[in-house]
Parts: structure tokens; sequence; C-alpha cells
């Protein structure tokens, strides 16, 4: 066929050329989910099988992550049998990692169905050339802006359609997958948190968003939802009413972002504002507020009669002359040993320990009755007695004990237990008084 001149060129030379050029021919019968390979070169010698399985093959072509030969995980996978239909003459560019050469190839893809629709052929090529290569690059980085959107669509609810469905991760561009949105909200629902799955099939009910989306209307909510690697992170689920003049118009965008990083960051900062506001800040122990809280909870935890509960209240013996004789700051440094030794005995007897105010403090214990909380008094103000401060060397204080009682209010509950405490005070200090 050398030197021909153009007007010779028959159908049958043309066809000889495309077969020479061409990179793979793969004809598809989708109703036995089969494929069969007539032309393989380069590439795609080791990329296709002589035959194989369609689904399979629909997994290496799209079910992969950038840049990788790595699958995507297997609630991603359910899309595949979704992908693999055509109805009519298809067209995009991929990007196919080869298990042989670990390289990125960036191929162009065609479909062509025919039998009216039953069986299709698949035109494979790679492209080589710098251009395509330049090309792929700056898609490239485009996608990695793009990538805090995992997954966008559109839908329409009166048609109940799903149409231009973009996997960022998965590919650049945008696939036409053949589904229906009520089926695809059933098929999403499985990757979401179980404990999320009820508020998502609430909030994506056509019904729900027919009535609370005016339109041109965006709303959003958080949840957790498996990414492409199968691991569950936290997304913003947008869904955003089409701006139209037609009332039976009920077109939405739909988009899944990334906030993992942000949302992890949150609640690390919402859990340090919610540890600062129920610790005393000098001591670390609980704070007034939060030492009341419990107090009360094991209130109502007696009342119940879900088991005993008592409480302590501890104030250290001459403590002014601690301030008078060594300065303020040493006072301060002692409250703070002091709140060590009522954490740690806290911590043991598994009860919780409070600064009431000043050098006065709470301990509530559950599931301890009067005597085994005047045992734990005992040990702990022997504990303080036997402790060498520095500078200060000793101290000592006085502990009031009172087991709660299902007829108690606060008021009650407290009044006693400062009696208590104020009876040994009058007992001469460094004593254990029960009321
Ligand atoms: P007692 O209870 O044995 O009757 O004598 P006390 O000296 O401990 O009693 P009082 O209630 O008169 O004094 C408590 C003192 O505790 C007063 C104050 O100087 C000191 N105080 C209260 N809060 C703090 C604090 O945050 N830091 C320091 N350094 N001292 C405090
Ligand atoms: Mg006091
Ligand atoms: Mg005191």
């Amino acid at each position: 066929m050398e030197n021909k001149n153009l007007y010779d060129y028959t159908v049958e030379d043309v066809s000889g050329l495309l077969l020479e050029n061409v990179d793979a021919i793969v004809v598809v019968d989708p109703s036995i989910d089969t494929y069969k390979t007539l032309v393989r070169h380069g590439m795609f010698e080791s990329f296709l099988k002589e035959s194989g399985i369609y689904h399979d093959l629909i997994l290496d072509l799209w079910f992969h992550f950038n840049d990788s030969n790595e699958k995507v995980s297997g609630d991603y996978q359910i899309f595949a049998d979704k992908t693999g239909i055509f109805n009519g003459k298809y067209s995009r560019r991929l990007k196919l990692v080869l298990e042989d050469d670990h390289k990125t190839h960036l191929v162009q893809l065609t479909v062509y169905p025919f039998e009216d629709a039953k069986k299709y052929i698949f035109v494979l090529d790679e492209f080589i050339d710098s251009e395509s290569l330049q090309e792929s690059l700056t898609t490239k980085k485009i996608n990695t802006i793009q990538n805090s959107y995992l997954f966008s669509m559109y839908i329409d609810l009166v048609a109940d359609t799903t149409s231009s469905i973009n996997v960022t991760e998965i590919s650049d561009d945008v696939v036409n997958y053949n589904l229906k949105y009520s089926d695809w909200r059933m098929m999403i629902v499985n990757m979401i948190w179980p404990e999320d799955q009820e508020q998502f099939l609430r909030r994506t009910d056509p019904e729900y968003l027919k009535k609370n989306f005016t339109p041109g209307r965006t709303s959003s909510y958080d949840c957790m939802m498996r990414n492409l690697e199968g691991k569950f992170i936290w997304v913003k689920l947008i869904f955003s009413r089409a701006q139209t003049y037609n009332e039976d118009d009920y077109r939405f965008v739909f988009m899944v972002q990334d906030i993992n990083d942000n949302s992890l960051e949150l609640i690390s900062t919402l859990q340090k504002y919610e540890e600062k506001a129920i610790k005393d800040p000098l001591t670390g122990v609980y704070n007034h507020g939060e030492i009341e809280t419990q107090f009360n909870n094991a209130l109502t935890h007696c009342q119940k009669n879900d088991g005993p509960a008592s409480v302590l209240m501890i104030d250290l013996d001459m403590f002014k002359q601690i301030n008078d004789t060594y300065g303020h700051s040493t006072g301060d440094t002692t409250l703070k040993q002091i709140a060590r030794i009522l954490m740690e005995t806290a911590a043991e007897e598994k009860a919780m320990a409070g600064r009431w105010g000043g050098e006065e403090f709470v301990i509530v214990c559950r599931d301890k009755d009067a005597e085994s909380a005047r045992v734990m008094a005992e040990s702990l103000r022997k504990k303080v007695e036997e402790y060498l401060f520095p500078e200060i060397c000793h101290l000592t204080c006085s502990i009031g004990v009172t087991e709660l009682k299902a007829s108690d209010d606060f008021a009650e509950a407290f009044n006693r237990l400062d009696k208590a405490m104020y009876a040994s005070k009058h007992n001469g200090r460094n004593k254990v008084t029960v009321l």
C-alpha cells in the first residue's frame, strides 16, 4: 500500500489500516457478562485477556484510584453494573496503571453499541504523545482542588433520574450511570455510618426534598460515610435545588464534600473546651458547677433506688495561716498538691473530686453507704496528715460525710454535709464526722 494515491484507497484498505493502528478492540456481550479480545497491541497485551468477565473489565477500567491500579472499596463497586450499560456511542479518557510497570497510561475508550445495543465494541487507544500527557498533568492539578468533593451528581426527582455523576477520585470526568434516584438512595445508604442512616433516608426522601427546598435553596448536613478506601470519614452532604420558575420542576445538585480533617480538629477543640468548662483551672479537679451536677446526679441515683451514694466535704485546717506565713503562691501550690491526693483517692474509689471553692473540696461517691464512705474519708484524712508538703511540711483537713437519702433535696443533703464538716472543726480539726 505504499505511495498509493489518495483517491485509490478503498474501505478494505482503511479497515486494514485501522486494525494496524488501533491498540485494542474488544467485543462485549453483557447478557452473558463476557468480553472477547480481537485486537491487542502494546500495553493491552497484558491489560486484556483473550476473553474474560465483563464486570471485571469494568472494574479494571473505572473502579480504581487515580494513578493506581488499587481497587476502590466494595461499596463503590456496586456502581460497576450501571457503568457497563451503553445505549449509544460513548467515548472517554481513562487513566490505567499496569501491574507490570506501575506507570499511568492515558487511554481513550470508545464504545460502539450494535445489535440494538445488546452487544458492544470497545476500541481502546493509548496516548503516548507529549500533548496528551501535558493535558493529563493539567487535569491532575484541577483534580487536586476538586478532591475535597468526593462525589457530585444531578437529580431530577420528577423523572426519578440521576445524571452526570462524578466520583472525583475515580475519574476526571463525568459518567452517566443508568441509575434511578430511588435506587441510588438505597445503594448509598449502606455507605453511611449506621447511626446516620435513618437521617440520610429522611433527608434524601423525594417528598422531603420537594417540601423543604424552594427553588435555588441549598442546605447541607454532616455525617460519616465510607470513602473510596472503605474507611469512614466525615463528609458534608449538600443538596441544592435548581433555580426555576416552574413549581413542578424538581432538579437538584447533590454533592459530597470531604470535611474529615476539619471535623476531627473541631471535635478535638470541642473536647478541650468541654474539659475547660468542667475543670477548676488551678487544681485540675472538677469545678464547682460540675461537682454540684455530680452531687445532684448522685441524688437522683439513690432516689431511683439504684444503690447508695455518699458525699464528703473536705476543708483544709488553718489554711489562712499558710498563706500568711508562706505567701499566697505557696498556698496555691499546696492546694494543687491536695487536689492531686484527692484525685488519686477518687480514682481508686471510682468517685469524683471537685473544688467547692477556696480551700474546700467535695467528693461524690456512688455506691458507697455511710460506713464505707467513712472508711474512705478516714484513709484520706490520714493520707493528708502524713503527706510531707514541701516548705510547709504538714497540713491537716477536716472532713464531713453524709449518705444521701431518697427523701433529700439538694439543700437538705448539703446542709447535713456542711454540718458534719463543721462538727469535725469544732471537735478539734483533723477529724471525720458522719451525719
Ligand atoms: P479553718 O478552716 O481550719 O477554720 O481555718 P482556715 O484558715 O482554713 O479558714 P478560713 O475559711 O478562715 O480561711 C480560708 C483561707 O483559704 C482564706 C484564704 O486565704 C485561703 N484561700 C482560699 N482560696 C485560696 C486560693 O485559691 N489560694 C490560696 N493561696 N489561698 C486561698
Ligand atoms: Mg473554708
Ligand atoms: Mg479551712
